[in-house]
């Protein structure tokens, strides 16, 4: 699934940061700057929904990069720097709570470790999961520079595989083909969820 048409919203407002919850942790804090803060686009019931599913406010939401087909957000896009001046690697960070829990099944089965390894020794797959990390710093380049996070992706791009999660966000926000583990994850819990069928 790709992003949609946004049309930017005058009615929506900035919401305050909630707590951290994603194992990517950003970097330390740094001096605020207001013409960084992000500007949300979404509609007032997308950021509603992503409260429910987050269980807290969402947080530098700048679109929703995939949706459920029930038009449920299952991927919401996030400003580079928040607008408490935390820089954010996790530009594309995976909202559906029903992905979420499947994502963390493989995680616990040890799929990332069986990645991390193949990388090793697979170079036509350690070669495109470079290039999704590199996919993944333009994406959010286009959101703005942030230095203190400058080449860094997520989720262990580009040599190591350390949140499923975040391939797999890449791979809804992004579409079939830029990130190949984000795309097998999301093959090998089909049965459990996958995007064209509503769970929500
Ligand atoms: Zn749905």
């Amino acid at each position: 699934m790709t992003a949609e048409n946004e049309a930017p919203e005058p009615s929506t407002t900035q919401l305050p940061p909630g707590p951290q919850q994603h194992r990517d942790r950003p970097g330390p804090r740094v001096e605020h700057d207001p013409g960084a803060a992000p500007r949300p686009r979404v509609r007032e019931e997308d950021l509603a929904v992503l409260a429910d599913q987050l269980g807290r406010e969402p947080r530098g939401v700048v679109e929703i990069a995939a949706r459920c087909v029930c038009g449920r957000p299952t991927v919401v896009r996030t400003a580079p720097r928040l607008a408490d001046g935390t820089p954010f690697p996790t530009s594309y960070y995976l909202t559906h709570p029903g992905a979420v829990s499947a994502v963390s099944t493989l995680e616990a089965g040890g799929l990332m470790a069986q990645m991390t390894e193949r990388l090793a020794r697979e170079p036509g797959l350690a070669a495109a999961h470079l290039r999704a990390h590199q996919d993944y710093l333009e994406r959010r380049a286009e959101l703005g520079e942030v230095p203190e996070i400058a080449g860094i992706s997520a989720g262990g791009m580009p040599s190591r595989v350390k949140c499923l999660h975040v391939l797999v966000a890449h791979a809804l926000a992004r579409g079939p083909g830029v990130n190949p583990l984000g795309d097998e994850a999301l093959a090998a819990m089909a049965a459990s969820w996958r995007p064209g069928r509503c769970t929500c």
